[in-house]
């Protein structure tokens, strides 16, 4: 595909950058330094990704802030100062703003355009990248930094459009955000969105009913300001710190992965242990032993632990027992991390509707309406989720060799060699795709590896005047076997999670992130690279193969 002449078209790049969250900021910078030209899309009109659209009450992260931020320079972790255990979503935003502004990113960066197609040209080994503007710009590389959450999933129920009072998305929420005083609010869903918003919605709103289908686990977050010897503590060891975190399966530090196994341990001492990690909070709850997303015996010691608490917090023990999830193993859904999730149903003003006892039939012009009753509301909140992993890429129409759609050739659920590259898809690389530890790594430390990787394939391409790396079938086929094998061996595949794309109706049920642990991934891809870039083909400009 070539620019038409009608298109206004823009001097050729080395590379486009899609998405200017933290991997697409951080792949620019690196490609700076390479001394490469680039240019960034991002469909917002400010830097921060997920961190932009996700501004529902409550939004902050569930990793401590100390290990949820870059590594990459020291300056600026030395300069940067979180407040709180679990940053906020405005102090996550005012972060990467003073990176993009820091490194000076911003003139590279194109806001309110977003990328809707990108064709490759195997003649040039170039990618054309279209956008909304109705612009077409030429690059060697096209760079997919379009973050696993990016894609809300819409509201699909009848009688929407009827409803007279306001909708939310949490993944859209507005930017002057919005006042729930006085009203009668409704919030659809229960995941870690809901869980957050769910408290601060119900300290403003008249009445909230929550609209559950699948209940969580949630573990305390005991968030807070930082003690100062803390930092202090962190400022003298951060590369220490930083490097257990990389070190950890999941790439979190304060995960502590324990190697003792549940069935070796004693009841007594089961809840000694897991009561001490409820009063760390966070995500520590699934360090605690190592067979907890292997061995379902193991893994109910664990949910019968947050069983007792849920039923130790909320007062009526109906509701304590529909919060309580049975359909899944603890933890093989993402954690959720919570302030007050659970005390909140003990309000007068809250209320739990178990929609999967009585379905929700329809959305009215005054609220929606359940098997079992109608319910009066002002305003809905859909905290439904996202088309994850695979849905920014496939939203997008790329064509790979010979034309072909990556969203066909993903028709049966994504195939990737390493969640960097797609056979067919030369050149093009994704930034934690689907194949790669991504979503079951700390984000942060998961993408400043794929970033760092990627920029040194781009260099090695560069230094020996190759124009294109191209994943192999065979690689790509293997490594695809082996993301399954590794998946089956754990409980994760039990549970109907976005993991699996099981929250879309009609996506292929595909467990899409890596879960052999992110230190044996790192090592799989520094071996690959060291070996002349194993399991791809590099070509020169005449497509040699070398
Ligand atoms: P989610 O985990 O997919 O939760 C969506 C919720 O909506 C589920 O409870 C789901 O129920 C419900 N739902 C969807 N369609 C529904 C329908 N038609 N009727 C009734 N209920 C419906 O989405 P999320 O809460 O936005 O979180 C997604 C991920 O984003 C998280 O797992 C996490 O990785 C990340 N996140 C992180 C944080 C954080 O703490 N930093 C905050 C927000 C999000 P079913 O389970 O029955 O489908």
């Amino acid at each position: 595909m070539s620019a038409s002449s009608a298109e206004p078209t823009i001097s050729p790049f080395d590379a486009v950058i899609v998405g200017a969250g933290f991997s697409g900021l951080y792949m620019l910078h690196r490609l700076r330094q390479l001394g490469l030209s680039a240019r960034l899309f991002e469909a917002a009109d400010g830097v921060g990704g997920t961190w932009w659209w996700n501004r529902y009450p409550g939004a902050r992260v569930d990793i401590e802030s100390m290990e949820y931020s870059y590594s990459f320079s020291p300056e600026l972790e030395a300069e940067w100062e979180w407040s709180e255990r679990y940053a906020t979503q405005p102090e996550l935003l005012a972060y990467l703003d003073h990176v993009a502004e820091r490194f000076d990113l911003k003139r590279d960066i194109q806001f309110k355009t977003r990328v809707t197609a990108a064709a490759f040209d195997e003649a040039q080994s170039r990618w054309t990248v279209r956008t909304d503007r109705g612009e077409a710009v030429s690059a060697r590389y096209l760079v997919m930094a379009t973050g696993c959450l990016s894609v809300a999933n819409r509201p699909d129920f009848p009688g929407l459009e009827t409803f007279k009072g306001k909708t939310y998305h949490t993944g859209h929420w507005p930017h002057g955000g919005v006042d729930f005083t006085g009203q009668k609010v409704g919030v659809i869903g229960t995941g870690s969105s809901a869980v957050q918003s769910i408290p601060k919605i119900a300290e403003q709103a008249a009445h909230l009913h929550v609209f559950q289908r699948t209940p969580n686990f949630s573990v305390p977050a005991h968030n807070g300001p930082f003690d100062p010897a803390f930092l202090a503590d962190w400022k003298t060891n951060r590369a220490q710190y930083r490097r257990e975190g990389r070190e950890n399966g999941f790439g979190i530090r304060a995960l502590d992965s324990s190697e003792q196994l549940a069935v070796e341990t004693p009841p007594e001492e089961q809840r000694r242990v897991y009561e001490e990690r409820w009063a760390r909070g966070g995500f520590s709850l699934v360090g605690a032993f190592a067979d907890l997303i292997f061995d379902p015996a193991a893994n109910a010691t664990a949910a019968e632990f947050v069983g007792s608490k849920i039923r130790e917090i909320v007062k009526d023990p109906a509701v304590a027992d529909t919060l309580f999830p049975r359909s899944y193993p603890i933890a093989t859904k993402r954690l959720c991390v919570d302030t007050d999730y659970y005390a909140t149903f003990n309000r007068d003003n809250v209320t739990l509707v178990d929609v999967a006892a009585t379905p929700i039939e329809a959305i009215t012009p005054t609220g929606l309406r359940t098997s079992e009753a109608d319910y009066e509301l002002d305003s809905i909140v859909f905290a439904i989720g996202f088309d994850a992993m695979t849905g920014a890429l496939n939203s997008i129409d790329i064509r790979g060799r010979g034309g072909v759609a990556l969203k066909d050739r993903w028709a049966e659920g994504p195939r990737t060699y390493l969640g960097l590259m797609v056979a067919g898809f030369p050149n093009l690389f994704t930034v934690t795709g689907p194949g790669s530890p991504s979503v079951l790594c700390n984000m942060a430390v998961a993408i400043e590896q794929h970033v760092g990787w990627i920029a040194d394939c781009i260099a090695h391409l560069g230094g020996r005047q190759l124009a294109a790396i191209e994943a192999t079938a065979e690689a790509q086929d293997a490594w695809v076997a082996h993301v399954n094998e590794v998946a089956e061996m754990t409980l994760y595949p039990q549970a109907n999670s976005w993991y699996l794309g099981a929250n879309v109706p009609g996506k292929p049920r595909v467990f899409m992130p890596y879960i052999g642990g992110f230190p044996a991934y790192r090592e799989k891809c520094d071996q690959v690279a060291a070996q002349g870039y194993e399991g791809f083909a590099l070509s020169s400009a005449a497509s040699g193969v070398s």
